[in-house]
């Protein structure tokens, strides 16, 4: 079936950049797209209405951690200094002999409220992309259950998606202090990876081409260097990309530093991994930051000469008091830049537009993170990282992946005028303006409403969710508090009565 869709402004792409057609269509046959300009003679058999509207590449988010996220509401305004805001340490590590209750990712295989808790966590993370206009997802590293959770839903809502379970050599657990100890599993690292291996031989191709895998050793400090080193042997082998979380913390800085006596990006340099399908998760702790103290270092030359990638989440950052220095000095470095959202919202049109504004702040300079960047970090960034070039852009042969953004829907008045469309978009826009989904060629959210999703009961098991994970916090967390301990409300309940 051949589908055309004529849009007030078409995003299309000359071999090198994306380019603005006005008035345009953009024409795709099966999984593929077929013509994208001004016109189009040749016979259509649908035709897609997209008056006033943006018709654009689908976003690809580098960084998705699967799941509702209720956790991390514990954190928003507050946490404990001596993480040096590193959010997972605030509330992923519980006290030894516990698990992060509600929480999949921490259930064991047998508990009976797996499956459900599975089910919705990958129903509410796919869904939110979908409606958030994400035609092209990364999974950074949950477990194998959350893999598989995540593929039935790929199946049934037509998302495509880079998946893979996480590996690591050991993990985190909490003293009554708040201290933490890691408990080293060298050779559970091994066998995360086999796991890892297997899982993507099985699946690699999977719904018609839309799953891929990708290899994610999770942390580069929770990793032997055989860990690193056999990762990027299958890596080869298998011809997938990979994805760690490096340079994106002070304390995994100092580690790496005092075991390795060498920065984490140049430990990465050293085993051989830093190339541009390394998505590097967030990469904003190297050696030049300010913050660090580091002297001599020479990260960013290291990371732009490999072209390796990171995944910057610019809201999940700045939320914690973090920057990335600076986002002009990684492009003029070489190094590519795609963007994740890595916790809530995934909303990859607020994070474009935080990551602009970040790159302006921080570099005291209005010409820095212009929109124009962030939305090709947002696209053909985040393909770069993938190794695809056929996503991220709108051209012949390109796969059909493709939004509609509307800028006057639910009679937003946010947009005022718009005269350069990808300037209003990253100024004024929000993921729920995206009106049309369609990934592979196939329509997967017409007009806001997707398929066979009940929305209002999904935000409603999500919350239900969040409050059995809010309520039960002094059960796991290390240090025995109560999520009005940890977390005090913004203003002070007011007493019934
Ligand atoms: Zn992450």
């Amino acid at each position: 079936m051949r589908t055309l869709i004529a849009g007030k402004w078409i995003v299309g792409w000359n071999g090198k950049s994306h380019t603005l057609i006005p008035n345009g269509v953009v024409v795709f046959e099966g999984q593929r797209v077929l013509y994208v300009g001004q016109s189009f003679e040749g016979r259509v058999d649908k035709r897609i209405d997209a008056a006033g509207k943006l018709v654009c590449p689908g976003f690809i988010d580098t960084h998705v951690h699967s799941g509702h996220r209720a956790s991390h509401r514990l954190i928003s305004d507050t946490g404990r200094p001596l993480y040096f805001g590193q959010p997972f340490l605030e509330i992923s590590v519980p006290k030894e002999g516990k698990t992060v209750s509600g929480d999949p990712r921490y259930l064991k295989p047998g508990d009976k409220e797996l499956n459900a808790a599975l089910e919705l966590n990958a129903t509410f993370t796919t869904v939110e992309l979908l409606r958030n206009g994400v035609t092209t997802f990364v999974e950074f590293g949950s477990n194998i259950s959350v893999q598989k959770a995540l593929l039935e839903q790929l199946k049934r809502l037509g998302t495509r998606a880079y998946l893979g379970p996480g590996y690591d050599c050991g993990r985190w657990v909490g003293d009554s202090k708040g201290r933490l100890r890691r408990i080293l599993d060298p050779e559970g690292g091994l066998r995360g990876l086999k796991q890892a291996v297997e899982f993507i031989r099985e699946h690699d191709g999977a719904c018609d081409g839309r799953v891929k895998g990708i290899l994610v050793p999770r942390e580069v400090e929770t990793s032997t260097i055989e860990l690193l080193e056999q990762t990027l042997l299958h890596a080869d082998k298998l011809r997938v990309p990979m994805a760690t979380h490096a340079a994106y913390s002070v304390l995994e800085f100092h580690d790496i530093v005092r075991e390795h006596l060498m920065t984490p990006i140049e430990l990465l340099h050293k085993i051989g991994m830093l190339r541009p399908t390394l998505n590097i998760g967030h990469g904003n702790f190297i050696a030049e930051g300010p913050n660090l103290n580091y002297s001599g270092g020479h990260d960013l030359q290291l990371m732009g000469h490999a072209g390796c990638s990171i995944s910057h989440c610019p809201i999940n950052i700045a939320r914690r008091g973090r920057i990335l220095n600076d986002w002009k000095s990684y492009r003029d470095a070489g190094v590519n830049i795609s963007i994740g959202s890595d916790t809530y919202p995934r909303d990859m049109i607020m994070n474009m537009r935080t990551a602009s504004l970040m790159g302006k702040i921080v570099g005291q300079d209005y010409f820095k993170a212009p929109a124009s960047e962030v939305f090709e970090a947002a696209t053909v960034g985040g393909a770069r990282s993938l190794g695809r070039d056929d996503l991220g852009r709108l051209q012949e042969g390109s796969l059909a992946d493709i939004v509609i953004i509307d800028f006057q829907g639910r009679n937003s008045l946010r947009y005022g005028p718009v005269r350069d469309p990808i300037k209003s978009l990253v100024e004024c826009g929000v993921g729920d303006d995206v009106d049309t989904v369609i990934v592979d060629g196939r329509i997967c959210m017409e007009r806001g409403v997707i398929p066979d999703v009940d929305v209002s009961r999904l935000a409603a098991d999500a919350q239900a969710a969040g409050e059995a994970i809010w309520s039960t916090l002094q059960d796991w967390d290390p240090c025995g508090r109560t999520a009005e301990q940890a977390s005090p409300w913004s203003f002070p309940l007011a007493s019934a009565g």
